[in-house]
């Protein structure tokens, strides 16, 4: 736990543990999984009437401004109470890049509607020919008067069926290399033509789906940027993106995973176990100091067009999700003849699922780009190593 401070700060980590004891309902608490629309967007709503769904935004657009150590705080307190995901690709992702290259009428019509829950955001980036060479996007958009017509398919849409917007890469024009020619366009998924197919993860869940666009008919008005400037589009919102994923969070919920693991197996007492549970405790100590360090340089604009600043999200983004895949090793490990249990135990308190965390978060190592990518652009583009990033 973050241990510098102001008074401030702790009267602000006082003001924020209490009013999630308050208004946290039990049953979201401690879940291992991403609650239904139905079921978590109320509490979407709570947060935002309490001002605190988007500690990282300007006041100007509606955010908190919180500071970096707030933004930690608000983590750290979320974690201890195991509050449950929300959706962020409005609020981590389009929402800030709006923010910095959408028009007045975009930024108008969707930062409010992003932060009182009315629209959730789907990314349309990942298609069956495109991931980790994301350049390679063919779903093709014609332009047509004032009107693009798209048609294509994405995949691996992370709540993409439950959402009312997409933000998505499409090919306007066939360019000199395969990153020219790519126009960021933004969605109704309420549009006719769209087809939506919910897709089964290992952990059981249909968090993300397929996406099949067959000439879709999207205002020219909702291009964000320039036509065929795309993948300068994207890959600012990407470092944004890998920075949001760097946020302490993920690891601290992992930690209070591996506590209560030790607690219900009555390891916690035990001299390995307290050594391992230490080692892990440091570990995400480490993911929230280079959070802090990494958004406070964000934040100030030092990186962002240079390269540096690709490599400092792309650092992040392993450390955090890595350190957290560790620590959910541990909790399975820890977790000993009960680790492959897919359901609660009888009678058991609450929702004890010993192995849907670990399965989750198979997945971090993968999403906004794998950390094989990351590595690659490390060497690559920082280091100056030789070979393709
Ligand atoms: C839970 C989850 C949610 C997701 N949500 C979204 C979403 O909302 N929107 C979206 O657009 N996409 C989403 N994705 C897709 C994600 O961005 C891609 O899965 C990722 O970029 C990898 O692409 P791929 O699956 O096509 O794998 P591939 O690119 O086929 O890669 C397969 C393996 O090969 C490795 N590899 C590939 N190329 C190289 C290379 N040049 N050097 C070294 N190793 C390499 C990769 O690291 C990986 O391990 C999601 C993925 C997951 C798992």
């Amino acid at each position: 736990m973050i241990r510098a401070g102001t008074a401030a700060d702790a009267a602000f980590r006082a003001e924020v543990r209490g009013w999630l004891e308050a208004s946290l309902a039990p049953e979201l608490r401690n879940l291992t999984f991403r609650p239904e629309p139905a079921q978590v967007m109320p509490w979407y709503r709570a947060l935002a009437e309490r001002g605190w769904i988007a500690p990282h935004w300007p006041r100007e657009f509606g955010g908190m401004g919180a500071s970096a150590v707030q933004q930690v705080i608000l983590a750290e307190e979320q974690a201890r109470i195991g509050a449950p995901d929300i959706p962020t690709q409005g609020l981590n992702h389009i929402g800030p890049l709006l923010m910095r290259e959408g028009t007045a009428e975009q930024k108008a019509l969707h930062l409010p509607r992003i932060l009182n829950g009315d629209a959730v955001w789907c990314q349309g980036y990942s298609e069956p020919g495109a991931g980790s060479d994301l350049a390679a996007v063919q779903t093709r958009g014609v332009p047509d008067g004032d009107e693009v017509v798209i048609t294509g398919h994405k995949i691996w849409t992370t709540w993409g069926h439950n959402a009312q917007w997409m933000y998505a890469l499409v090919r306007t024009e066939r360019g000199a290399s395969k990153k020219q020619g790519i126009t960021f366009i933004l969605i109704d998924l309420t549009t006719p033509g769209i087809l939506r197919r919910p897709i089964r993860t290992i952990a059981g869940d249909d968090e993300f789906c397929e996406v099949f666009f067959d000439g879709v008919r999207v205002p020219r008005s909702n291009v964000v940027g320039e036509p065929g400037d795309g993948w300068r589009v994207a890959t600012a919102l990407l470092a944004e993106e890998r920075i949001r994923i760097g946020s302490p969070l993920h690891a601290l919920r992992a930690l209070a995973r591996l506590r209560a693991v030790l607690r219900e197996r009555g390891l916690a007492e035990q001299a390995e176990w307290r050594r391992r549970l230490a080692r892990a405790e440091i570990a995400a100590e480490t993911v929230t100091a280079a959070f802090l360090d990494v958004h406070e340089r964000f934040e100030r604009g030092r990186f962002g067009q240079g390269r540096g600043g690709e490599g400092e999200s792309s650092y992040l983004k392993i450390l955090a999700t890595e350190t957290t895949q560790e620590i959910l090793d541990l909790a399975q490990e820890a977790a000993g003849p009960l680790r492959a249990a897919m359901v609660p135990p009888e009678g058991g308190e609450g929702r004890v699922d010993y192995s849907e965390m670990f399965l989750q978060s198979r997945r971090l190592s993968i999403y906004g780009g794998s950390n094989e990518i990351q590595r690659s652009i490390l060497a690559g583009r920082v280091l100056g190593l030789q070979g393709k990033a």
